[in-house]
């Protein structure tokens, strides 16, 4: 297995670029935090599962057997990720009025559609975590036989003074931390920075999802769900964990401690983490309502997939603002880029070998990507191979081939179809009144609104006619 190929990443816990080394050669074990399903995904979270899947796809293409395990959380979120805050899944139950079933089979199923109109692969195994209550229990056991966890006013509690280098991910310093310690609410707690491994039912009053347990009915707390799956399908020790930037100082910090509280060995190998979409200068969240969804998307006419394109060209691990505006510009990349395919594709067949002209292009590109995902330097030989000077046959090749990574879907990419929406309509049948009126300028604005939603418009005997742009 050797002669796979050199695979850089770069690991939150090192703050460096490491060069993957898998546990079993040639296979990689990858974990990625999945959604809390009690609302929609809105299109930050699903930049976070469009890099994961890069990645999936990335070491699948370079011969690697992976192995992509993503968890749902359907209990055990609170609001503030820590032990504060509504638990997320009943916070919805009273906002919809439904069971907390309904609630996460509902989300659980938009977010896979989602996931489907942006070419997102589904994870080899997706597990929920209200299915794996007794992995839990094993786990938090394990913990209070090592001295890790201890019981306080009906919790289980995990001690982080239990373990030598708590907080290792984030480089917190607990010393320093306590001091400057806010007024801890939950006075159970040894030590501000404990978590909850398990809440009886002092945390809230009727609480739908409970269970049985060593320590008296009740639920788990969020973070041991993450373990235990990951443990019970990955094993003791693994390759990669992955999730929002957001994750490490509470998130992963915790799943750290307790995975390495109960085993007594190092947990995962490379910790991956994508930094934050943001809607202008804002950061889009849930509890702010103002986020947007892959339906808001299809409402302004832009393309799931375009979506796709436009976080093809920031690094993963860089902050990306965007507008509706900047995502249409996007939109008009992605047009010209698929309307330039088609042609490929209508006048010629991949060619099955390709010429010495042709393998720089290939090199430079899987270099880039194998290079923690360099994802704009990968686009860029994108357009770089159509526009050279290669015969049609290979640039096909080429790009076909790039795009088993991007997973741009540019296999099954058809001559876009107009969709007339209701935004659309309105402006063709003002621009037809304007012209009727020889408002020449109030004609050439609406042009300019039409093209905004991705639509060139061409005037000819038979009135105006749509082309995507
Ligand atoms: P949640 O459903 O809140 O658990 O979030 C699902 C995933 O999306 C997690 O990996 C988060 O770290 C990530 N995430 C949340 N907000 C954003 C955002 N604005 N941009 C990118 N990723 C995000
Ligand atoms: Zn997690």
């Amino acid at each position: 297995m050797s002669s796979l190929p050199k695979i850089q990443l770069y690991n939150t816990l090192s703050r460096t670029i490491e060069e993957l080394r898998p546990i079993t050669s040639g296979e990689v074990k990858l974990y990625c935090c999945g959604p809390t399903v009690y609302n929609f995904q809105h299109i930050g979270n699903l930049r976070t599962y469009i890099w994961e899947d890069i990645l999936a796809r990335m070491l699948r293409q370079a011969g690697y057997k992976v192995t992509h395990v993503m968890n749902i959380t359907d209990v055990g979120h609170l609001a503030s990720d820590a032990d504060e805050g509504e638990d997320k899944m009943m916070l919805a139950m009273k906002r919809e009025k439904k069971k907390s079933e309904e609630i996460a089979d509902y989300y659980t199923k938009v977010f896979f559609d989602d996931c489907a109109a942006l070419n997102i692969q589904k994870p080899d195994i997706v597990c929920k975590a209200t299915e794996h209550i007794a992995q839990m229990i094993a786990l938090i056991k394990r913990l209070e036989e090592r001295g890790c966890a201890y019981q306080a006013g009906g919790n289980v509690y995990f001690d982080v003074r239990s373990i030598s280098d708590y907080g290792k991910l984030a480089r917190l310093n607990l010393d320093k931390l306590q001091a400057g310690a806010r007024i801890e609410q939950d006075s159970n707690k040894r030590n501000p920075h404990d978590f909850a491994l398990w809440f009886t039912k002092s945390k809230f009053e009727n609480q739908e999802l409970q269970w049985d347990s060593p320590w008296g009915r009740g639920y788990p707390g969020w973070h041991i769900e993450c373990s235990a799956m990951a443990m019970h399908y990955l094993g003791e020790q693994f390759d990669i964990h992955c999730g929002g930037i957001d994750h490490v100082p509470v998130h992963h910090t915790n799943e750290i401690a307790q995975s390495e509280g109960a085993t007594g060995k190092a947990w995962v190998t490379i910790w991956m983490h994508g930094e934050f979409l943001v809607l202008g200068t804002e950061k889009m969240a849930k509890s702010k309502g103002n986020f947007i969804t892959v339906n808001t998307l299809r409402e302004n006419s832009i393309d799931p997939l375009a979506y796709r394109y436009f976080l093809l060209g920031a690094h993963y691990r860089t902050q990306l603002s965007f507008t509706l505006d900047i995502l249409r510009n996007a939109q008009q990349g992605f047009e010209k880029l698929r309307s330039a395919l088609i042609q490929l594709r209508a006048e010629n067949s991949p060619a099955p070998m390709l010429s010495a002209a042709a393998e720089p292009f290939k090199v430079e590109f899987f270099e880039s990507i194998r290079n923690d995902l360099g994802t704009a330097q990968a686009l860029a030989l994108v357009h770089k191979t159509l526009q050279s000077e290669l015969p049609p046959s290979e640039k096909l090749s080429l790009l076909l081939t790039f795009d088993e990574v991007l997973g741009l879907g540019m296999a099954h990419w058809k001559a876009a179809q107009v969709e007339l929406t209701p935004a659309l309509q309105a402006l063709i049948d003002a621009r037809k009144a304007a012209r009727a009126a020889k408002n020449w300028p109030e004609s050439d604005r609406l042009r300019d609104e039409i093209a905004k939603l991705g639509y060139i418009v061409e005037d000819g005997a038979g009135g105006q006619k749509l082309k995507k742009g």
